[in-house]
This record gives C-alpha cells, structure tokens and sequence, in this order.
C-alpha cells in the first residue's frame, strides 16, 4: 500500500533518532493516580505523549471496565500540567467524539477492536474530516492481512498521520509471554507499508515487568519508532494490568539503559541494514527451536501412545504421508526440494529416537 504518511504526532517536533516514548496507566482510575502519575512521568523528560485507557475492554464482564469521559477532564489536567501530548483507546464513534471533544492529540485502537472491520470503519467514518494521528494496534489474531486492512480504512477516511502498535498476537497454552510477539509480523507489516511508524508496545507482550527491557530492546534493534509502555504511580495496587506495569522511575531506569543505534555514514546504513536482517533472523531461528521443541514434546506424547497400545514406532505410511505433504508444501513456499527431505528425514529420525527411549528405556 502507498500511504502518504506525515510526523505521527501533530505538532510534536520529533526527532527521529530519538524514539517516540508513550506512557501513563494502563487505566485512568481516578484523578490523584492519574495526575501523579502523569507528573511523575514528565519529571523523567524522557515520555512525549501521556497514555490512559479511559473505556477498557476486559476479557471477563465484572472487571473493572475504566472511568468513562470523566477520565478524559483528568487527562486533559495532566496535559495542560506537564506540557506533554496525550493518547486514549477509541472502540466507537461516541469514544472518538468524547476524545476530540477533551482534545486527546493521537488516537488509538485497541487490538480487540482493530480486527473487527465493522468497528474499525465506525471509527473511520468518524474520523472523517479530523486532523489527528491514529494508532493501530495489531489483531489479537496474527493476521497481518486484517492490521493492514484496518490501517487502510483509517487512511481512507483521509487520516494520513497513521501508525501501527505491536503488542504482541493471542496464544493458546505455555508461554513466557501473555501475548507472544511473533516479531515477523510487524517486520511484514512494514515490508508493506514501508512509510508506516512503527511502535512497540512491551507492556501487553509481556504481561510482567521482568521481561520488558528484553522486548524494549529487541524492538529498538529491530528499528521501531517508538514504544509504549505502561506504568502507574502505585502498580500493585493498579485496578487494570498490575502485573505489568512500572513505577515512573523504574520506567526512567529502563530508558536509561536501552541502546538506540544510530545511522551514521552511508556505509554504516548498509551494516545496520545487515544487521536488522541477522536480527530478523535471530528471531525466526528462535521461533523454530521453540515449536521443534514442541514438536518433539508432542512426539513423547505420541511414544506414550503406541507404547500403551502395543503398536510399533515406525509405521511407514504415515512417514510416507509426512515426507509427500512437506515436499508439496515445500514447493508452494519455494523451498528446494533436497533441503526439504533432508530436514524432514532428521526431524523424523529424532522423533523416532525419542519414541524408542520412551518403548524401550533400557535397550536405547
Ligand atoms: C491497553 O493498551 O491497555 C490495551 C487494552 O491494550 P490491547 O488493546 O493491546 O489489549
Ligand atoms: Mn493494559
């Protein structure tokens, strides 16, 4: 897609070197967390933009579900307070009014909203005629088809200060994540829309606070624009997302410590360049050791199995079957053939070892 793309932020001289830094409660809860907060924050002169989920969307009907428009007047005192820029999650036309009307600079949709295209386009069709910045977070769901699309039906409302939030895609079972950052999805995000402002947000990857400067680290060398993170005068006692959320200061320490590469001469670009793809690369090599793992994991399973039931390890039609499916869909993704057999012969070679321990503990 080609977006015509301005500064994200309307009347934010942002240098680009520097990454933009959103930040504030994951809830706005009443006025002194909220002020305080906020005042904590503009002391690090390190946040841009002020955050506050003022309708929060929760997974179970019963949590606490935000302030409403009330929050919006607290957001609006701790703006004229600390001089920063502000930002609030938008699910519908009423919300978008509400922010305009209490003069939020940038606006967000939320990853539960961002994959529902009849909410997406109620928000752009409000949108329409508005001088903003809107940011999208990606779909719970790694569809990278449907964050696109969402994108696209704000830009066509004639939004053109547009950027994209990574917070990470919904997972079923173990992980250290609450929402794992499958980081080849931003990367095909920005492969498409090339000008797009990138931000990452660690707090929702996470889910806890030790993990964050991992992340926050891992999406600076990965060359995002900026990030939000989330954080609270007082986290434990945080209505919403305790677990994840930093004090003021501990935030300021974590800034401290991250490392902003910086683009020099024209041949150090073409390193950085280099090195943004060996990144890329140490991910996905990381994202196929960990589900080889599960691969193998479930293979045990499948050893218990035929042990239990007396039926032999290898059973050549099934490998028949294995063999033929990775080819084809090896083909399709132009995979050469060669490598393809190779790869499956090992990966099938040590799943039968393993079943064979399982069977036979004592001979192998
Ligand atoms: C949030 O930012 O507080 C939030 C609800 O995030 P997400 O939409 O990513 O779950
Ligand atoms: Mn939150």
């Amino acid at each position: 897609m080609n977006l015509t793309i301005e500064t994200v932020v309307k009347g934010l001289k942002q240098d680009n070197k520097i990454p933009l830094i959103i930040s504030g409660p994951c809830s706005a809860e009443n006025e002194d967390q909220l002020i305080e907060t906020c005042k904590a924050l503009a002391k690090t002169g390190k946040i841009h933009v002020l955050r506050a989920g003022i309708w929060k969307p929760r997974t179970k009907p019963g949590s606490f579900e935000g302030v409403g428009s009330v929050g919006l007047k607290w957001l609006q005192k701790a703006k004229e307070i600390t001089g920063l820029k502000t930002t609030v999650e938008v699910a519908n036309t009423a919300h978008v009014y509400e922010a305009l009307k209490h003069e939020v600079d940038m606006l967000w949709i939320g990853s539960r909203t961002s994959g529902n295209p009849f909410s997406v386009q109620e928000i752009a069709d409000s949108l329409r005629g508005v001088d903003t910045t809107v940011l999208v977070k990606n779909p719970v769901n790694p569809d990278v088809a449907l964050w696109e699309g969402a994108i696209e039906r704000i830009y066509k409302a004639g939004i053109t200060k547009i950027g994209g939030i990574h917070r990470g895609f919904s997972k079923y079972g173990e992980s250290k994540y609450r929402n794992v950052p499958q980081w080849q999805i931003p990367i095909e995000l920005k492969r498409r829309i090339p000008e797009l402002f990138m931000i990452c947000d660690p707090s929702h990857i996470c889910g806890n606070r030790e993990l964050l400067s991992e992340i926050a680290q891992q999406a600076l060398d990965l060359n995002f624009n900026g990030l939000m993170i989330e954080s609270h005068i007082n986290p434990s006692m945080a209505l919403s997302d305790a677990k994840q959320q930093l004090t003021p200061e501990n935030l300021e320490v974590m800034l401290n410590n991250l490392i902003v590469r910086k683009e020099k001469s024209s041949c150090k670009k073409v390193i950085d360049e280099l090195e943004q793809l060996r990144d890329t690369i140490n991910v996905i090599d990381e994202e196929l050791l960990d589900l080889l793992s599960q691969r193998m994991k479930i293979s045990d399973q499948i050893g218990k199995h035929k042990k239990r039931n007396k039926i032999t390890i290898l059973q050549s039609s099934r490998w028949e079957e294995i063999l033929n499916k990775g080819i084809e869909t090896g083909n399709q993704k132009e995979l050469n053939k060669e490598f393809i057999v190779k790869y499956l012969t090992l990966v099938h070679q040590e799943s039968i070892n393993r079943q064979n321990k399982i069977i036979n503990p004592i001979r192998s």
